[in-house]
Parts: structure tokens; C-alpha cells; sequence
């Protein structure tokens, strides 16, 4: 993975898209708002990439090697 991915939290609605399709890489905190776990770095690009564009909220946030956020849309 080249791409690092946080979760914006105050834009997930607990869809639980992202923990259903890579639940290696997301989980739902106490309140039910998705976190990203360690194996996120195992994912690839393209994969990532998928999760966010899915993501409902529009909360997976994606970064790359120059800091600047990826458009997934
Ligand atoms: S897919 Fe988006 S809105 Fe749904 S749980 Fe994951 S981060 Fe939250």
C-alpha cells in the first residue's frame, strides 16, 4: 500500500459498508463509527481505493506520498 486511509469520523453514518467488504481493515468502534486497523496496510491501492469510493459517508479519507488527498469519486 503507497496510500495511507483514516476515517473521518464526524462523516461516518455506520454504514458498516467498510467493515463488511474489508473487515481486515475497518472496525466499528463503541459508538459504532469505523476505525482503521492495522491490516488497512496490508490492503492494496486499488482496494482501498474501492472502500472509499463505497463508503456511503464518504468518510474514508485517503492520502498519498505527497500528503495530498486522493480523489476516489
Ligand atoms: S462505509 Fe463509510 S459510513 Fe459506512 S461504516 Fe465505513 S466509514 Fe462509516
Amino acid at each position: 500500500m503507497t496510500l495511507q486511509v483514516r476515517i473521518d469520523q464526524e462523516l461516518c453514518i455506520s454504514s458498516g459498508k467498510c467493515v463488511a467488504d474489508e473487515p481486515a481493515a475497518f472496525a466499528f468502534d463503541d459508538d459504532e463509527l469505523s476505525l482503521v486497523l492495522p491490516g488497512a496496510a496490508l490492503l492494496s491501492d486499488d482496494r482501498l481505493r474501492r472502500a472509499a469510493r463505497m463508503c456511503p459517508g464518504q468518510a474514508i479519507i485517503l492520502v498519498d506520498e505527497a500528503g495530498q488527498q486522493v480523489d476516489v469519486q
